[in-house]
């Protein structure tokens, strides 16, 4: 991945793949990558393969933190 990531994809607040914001999407979301100690997200399906080659999770790895948390991380940063 050598693109560069937005403020709110490391907050785990925009699919990195389309850019999308998830605080508005009930569509699947998954972790496809970490970047400063945060997740990174996208869409499950075609997003997730662009972003990581993968269209699913791993067995074994993390959820993504609910929204809330997240939210609640972006504005604590201000
Ligand atoms: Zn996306």
């Amino acid at each position: 991945m050598a693109q560069r990531f937005t403020d709110e994809m490391v907050f785990t607040l925009q699919c990195v793949s389309c850019q999308a914001d998830l605080r508005t999407s009930i569509a699947a979301q998954v972790v496809i990558g970490h970047y400063n100690g945060g997740q990174l997200a996208a869409f499950r399906g075609q997003c997730a393969r662009q972003a990581c080659g993968r269209t699913e999770v791993l067995q074994g790895a993390e959820d993504v933190l609910p929204l809330e948390e997240r939210i609640a991380e972006w504005e604590a940063m201000g």
